[in-house]
């Protein structure tokens, strides 16, 4: 699984998704007695994170079992800003009336990327994308023809990398690298909004390549894409801005 859904309800609904999908997960010893053990075509191997946002971090609370897989520059971030996670997921959690247990991210495992992570018979790809924060990989699934995006390529969310966090040189880096996967890919799975088929995903990084460049140029003036242009969307546009007059240089 990579990343995960946020709210207590969808993290105590996973395991049955898995399970309905031929897939043992986590809730081996949650199964009332009465029921028979379905057969299983497959197991759940681990958890991936595209990056160190808290928002991508929860698998653990539905599989706390299962091992969590994120880029070395994830685990470093993390280990660099010591409950971080914690603190966001619990302001979320006030602003929304949710109640849940405090988040335990636990070990994590670190993997090199670039890079390739073994699963069954197959190899994923693992590749650097830093912009939208300071770490962070997207994963090409290379059978499926299909990229996990993280947080970029969204339809509902502008490119944002807000004060603190990445830069726009990382974010346009990114995109630019991006590119020729999402020009073979079947689909394109972002972190927020729906997945996408290749073609649309294209458009959208060229949507998002334009804005960027659009920013740095013209700074408060700049084009929000066509249909990213909503109240929320203009306050991560000046959180990009503040990003940029605050950056060195
Ligand atoms: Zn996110």
């Amino acid at each position: 699984m990579i990343d995960s859904p946020i709210l207590p309800e969808e993290l105590d609904a996973l395991p049955a998704v898995l399970e309905q999908a031929g897939i043992e997960g986590g809730a081996v010893g949650r199964r009332p007695a009465s029921r028979a053990p379905r057969h299983f075509q497959s197991r759940l191997s681990g958890l991936l994170a595209t990056h160190g946002d808290w928002d991508h971090l929860l698998g653990r609370v539905a599989f706390p079992e299962a091992s969590l897989g994120c880029a070395q520059s994830t685990s470093q971030r993390l280990l660099g800003a010591p409950g971080e996670a914690q603190r966001e997921l619990r302001a979320f959690d006030e602003e929304y009336y949710l109640q849940r247990q405090p988040l335990m991210l636990g070990q994590l495992q670190e993997l090199p990327v670039p890079g390739r992570l073994a699963i069954g018979p197959h190899e994923l790809e693992l590749h650097p994308a830093a912009g939208h924060t300071c770490d962070g990989m997207a994963i090409w699934i290379p059978w499926a023809r299909v990229l996990v995006a993280g947080d970029y390529l969204s339809a509902i969310e502008i490119p944002f990398f807000g004060e603190g966090r990445g830069t726009l040189n990382a974010y346009q880096a990114t995109l630019q690298r991006l590119r020729p996967l999402v020009q073979t890919a079947a689909y394109v799975v972002p972190g927020h909004g729906p997945a996408l088929n290749g073609e649309r995903a294209l458009a959208l990084l060229e949507e998002d390549l334009a804005y960027l460049s659009s920013l740095a140029e013209h700074g408060a003036d700049a084009q929000l894409p066509a249909a990213r242009r909503t109240a929320s969307q203009r306050r991560l546009h000046s959180e990009n801005l503040s990003a940029l007059s605050s950056a060195p240089g």
